[in-house]
């Protein structure tokens, strides 16, 4: 484990009956990274979550919590995490203030501290105007800012949120991502969310379950780089044979497409301009020439399609 690591995860495993939600997943998280945990319905994802947050015993494995044994120690370790699951935990007919001193006085923050504390989770989370108000008066992007504060009031070392983002409007959802990232630079964050775009927006580390074991783990910009184009679709008014253009430097293979158009796949070497000078010479015609760049749903739907780990990190 390293020095800097708030979360350290080895080998756990949840069984439920013959059920594996949970197969040997080891990770770490690091100060100041926010991990996008993502998986489809039934991956894993809150058994983990569960786990890491004291709630649910795991049939294996160690989970260390600012290098506190959270299974030795679940008291100690506790305070060191802060926790928004999907439905905030906040009590409608309560004001924000008297919902935050309840939740301080939950996290056993001595009474001298209590005002203080609040405060500070208020001005984080941009409640400072709003502390008089019922909760069940605010708004759902502000309800969700008195979920998080509750997650924070203790100054915990992790924060663990659960589809933080659900059911809030563009507004919102970019208020809350912002705070997220904000806060990611001095927790570290663990965000399960479903929403892929939602990972590039506030995440700089994305693991992927599915079947309950990792199958890909890496930085987000990694993760972006597997999206760079590795095709090109081309419309060509006397289309060629598609073996002249698998003669072309760097094309891997072309398939012909039912629209007329080409899609031309490529590894190495972007075939583009030799494309485009074949085409003049041959009399091709080509009118149409476009990199398809991979989506992040593509990249998804082939990991959790494949059954074996595509990282050396998730092995
Ligand atoms: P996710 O959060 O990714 O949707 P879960 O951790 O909720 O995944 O579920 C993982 C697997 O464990 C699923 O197959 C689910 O049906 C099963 N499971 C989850 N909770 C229970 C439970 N309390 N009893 C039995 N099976 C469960």
């Amino acid at each position: 484990m390293s020095n800097r690591s708030l979360v350290h995860v080895e080998h756990l495993t949840r069984y439920y009956s013959l059920t594996c939600a949970v197969n040997d997943v080891s990770f770490d998280l690091a100060k100041g990274e926010v991990l996008g945990f993502l998986g489809p319905n039934g991956a894993g994802k809150s058994s983990t979550m569960q786990m890491i947050t004291g709630n649910l015993a795991p049939n294996a494995g160690q989970i260390c919590i600012a290098g506190i044994d959270l299974l030795d120690q679940p008291k100690h370790a506790k305070q060191e995490i802060g926790y928004l699951p999907e439905q905030p935990p906040v009590y409608r007919e309560l004001t924000v203030d008297e919902y935050l001193y309840y939740c301080a006085r939950l996290n056993r923050i001595p009474r001298g501290k209590l005002g203080a504390a609040v405060g500070i989770a208020k001005d984080r989370c941009g409640l400072g105007d709003v502390g008089r108000r019922l909760i069940g008066n605010l708004s759902k992007g502000y309800q969700q800012r008195v979920g998080i504060a509750q997650a924070i009031i203790h100054n915990p070392a992790v924060v663990i949120l659960d589809e933080p983002t659900v059911g809030l409007d563009p507004i919102q959802i970019r208020e809350i991502r912002t705070l997220i990232t904000e806060l990611g630079t001095d927790h570290g964050i663990i965000l399960s969310t479903h929403i892929l775009p939602e990972v590039q927006a506030t995440c700089n580390r994305v693991q992927i379950i599915h079947h309950g074991k990792l199958v890909y783990t890496d930085s987000t910009s990694g993760m972006e780089q597997r999206m760079n184009p590795t095709s090109l679709l081309a419309a060509f008014q006397n289309p060629p044979e598609l073996s002249s253009l698998l003669q072309l430097t760097g094309v891997d293979s072309a398939e012909q497409l039912a629209d007329g158009r080409v899609r031309i796949h490529y590894s190495d070497t972007d075939p583009a301009a030799v494309l485009v000078e074949q085409s003049v010479g041959q009399h091709w015609g080509l009118h149409e020439l476009a990199p398809e760049r991979r989506t992040l749903e593509q990249i998804f739907i082939e990991l959790t399609c494949s059954e074996t780990p595509v990282n050396e990190d998730a092995a």
